[in-house]
């Protein structure tokens, strides 16, 4: 059987605020496998881009984990402490953000940034740290890279800059990638090609991606598995072909209905009524329950417990609950 790189285990995220406590996540749980992409995915404020910080330990102030683990090769990441931390962050787990322009340094050029990165993990000289940038960069699809090597980022194009950031991440051994609405700030053209890229990696080098999106287009295309969340919870998670095909879940379902499709061209979209919750006031019992047309007594009192329908697919909906299928 499969051993997951990366377990979450009902992981639990608040932020103080002067208006009272965010429960930004509250109680996720899910596994990242080795040469998988799996997907997160969910409306803005749902606690995808908290969950992939949380993941690293980089819950800003005056956030903080309060509760749950995340277990990397069956170590929980909450318990190393900060130095260990801090070379595996960067290390065997990566980060690419959505805007490559602000996480590289505009003062230094890509090769000074990748020499700094190889070198910080690896006893290398300078020269062969250049030498594996190169290879870093050729590895990414970059055409030249001696050329980019001694370019600044303002330089480059927005999806050379992305792929400057999957080779830096690449040159530090990562075995996990946690990519951020990777190709949110990108034209569709190249936003294809970063993907294309994603998915080779997990292939070629068997790496795990976590990909962060609000676009189910770029997960239907990229992702094994996927992972919906809402109000910091997991309603439903499967084989994304299984969650395309049959989505059980009614926020999954009102998700991909209000997706635009050639056979509905000339029909209104369909929306979810109404906005995801605050963190400060998350409803009680279900969260999706005011937005949710099968709501009832049941749905306004009791949290659905996440519960497997078939195989590999959970759903968290009274609907599907014991004895319901
Ligand atoms: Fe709708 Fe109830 Fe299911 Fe929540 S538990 S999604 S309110 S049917």
């Amino acid at each position: 059987m499969r051993e997951p790189l990366i377990s979450v285990r009902d992981l639990r995220v608040q932020f103080h605020t002067y208006a009272g406590v965010v429960n930004a996540l509250n109680g996720v749980s899910f596994d990242l496998y080795p040469g998988e992409v799996f997907g997160l995915v969910g409306e803005t404020g749902c606690g995808k881009s908290v969950t992939g910080l949380a993941l690293l330990q980089l819950i800003p102030p005056p956030g903080e984990i309060v509760g749950g683990q995340i277990l990397y090769c069956g170590q929980d990441l909450r318990t190393l402490p900060p130095a260990q931390m801090r070379s595996l962050r960067g290390g065997k787990i990566a980060m690419v953000f959505q805007d490559p322009a602000a996480a590289l340094n505009p003062v230094f050029t890509v090769g000074e940034q990748m020499e700094m990165v190889i070198r910080q993990h690896r006893r290398v000289s300078r020269r062969d740290a250049r030498r594996q940038a190169a290879e870093m960069l050729r590895a990414v699809g970059m055409p030249d890279p001696l050329r980019i090597l001694n370019a600044y980022p303002h330089e480059l194009s927005g999806g050379m800059q992305q792929r400057v950031m999957i080779a830096i991440a690449l040159s530090s051994g990562a075995e996990v990638l946690v990519a951020d609405e990777p190709t949110t700030a990108l034209d569709v053209t190249i936003q294809a090609q970063i993907l294309d890229l994603l998915v080779s990696l997990k292939k070629e080098r068997g790496i795990a991606i976590l990909l962060i999106t609000h676009n189910l287009g770029v997960v239907a295309e990229t992702c094994d598995r996927v992972g919906v969340l809402y109000a910091g919870s997991v309603m439903e998670m499967g084989p994304t072909t299984a969650i395309f095909r049959e989505m059980k879940h009614p926020y999954t379902q009102g998700l991909l209905a209000a997706i635009p499709h050639a056979e509905r061209r000339g029909r209104f979209l369909s929306a979810i009524p109404g906005s995801v919750p605050s963190g400060l006031q998350i409803p009680p019992g279900c969260p999706f329950h005011p937005r949710c047309a099968f709501a009832w007594d049941e749905c306004r009192n009791e949290i659905p417990s996440l519960l497997p329908v078939d195989e590999g697919h959970w759903v968290a909906c009274h609907l599907y609950g014991r004895g319901r299928r």
